[in-house]
């Protein structure tokens, strides 16, 4: 089985590894897709991201990382790949989910999508809170790997 985890990765964090890890132990070949047309202008360019993600995720055999732009659906069909991986944080991650997830199952029934609920250490975690957090000077070291940890010190 192949899969796809789709997200824009700005950058990615320990909540993202998390979820990269298990299901990666969970499908034969995981890809993960890093959006690039997202609406949100990024801190990290498409090329930072990806190599980040490839650097972290190097001693995992059957994980791959690309970029895409447009539909998931589409991204996940060009692959080969029938399921799309999404990590649950709360409840409040719930209700925009789903909406997804159903929208993508109407585009492309063949496609289905499967959700980790995140591991409780990492339930806080989000992109936009590290950078928050990297913005101010503050540690970020429990949040994400050092080589990110390094680029948003560069970055700010
Ligand atoms: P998007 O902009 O598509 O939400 P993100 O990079 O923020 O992209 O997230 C990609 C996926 O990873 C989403 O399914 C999101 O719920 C999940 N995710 C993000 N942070 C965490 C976390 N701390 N724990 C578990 N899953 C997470």
């Amino acid at each position: 089985m192949k899969a796809v985890y789709p997200g824009s990765f700005d950058p990615v964090t320990y909540g993202h590894i998390d979820i990269i890890k298990r299901a990666a132990d969970c499908v034969d070949e995981l890809i993960i897709g890093v959006l690039v047309n997202n609406e949100k202008k990024p801190l990290f360019s498409r090329e930072e991201r990806v190599e980040m993600l490839e650097q972290i995720t190097s001693d995992i055999k059957n994980v791959t990382v690309k970029t895409f732009d447009g539909l998931t659906v589409d991204f996940a069909r060009e692959n080969g790949a029938g399921l799309l991986i999404r990590g649950l944080r709360a409840v409040t991650d719930f209700e925009y989910e789903m909406q997804i997830a159903q929208t993508n199952r109407s585009i492309e029934p063949a496609v289905d999508t499967m959700f980790f609920v995140t591991s409780l250490e990492y339930s806080y975690l989000s992109s936009t809170i590290v950078k928050e957090v990297a913005r101010y000077g503050s540690d970020v070291s429990k949040m994400v790997p050092p080589v990110v940890a390094r680029a948003l010190k560069e970055r700010f």
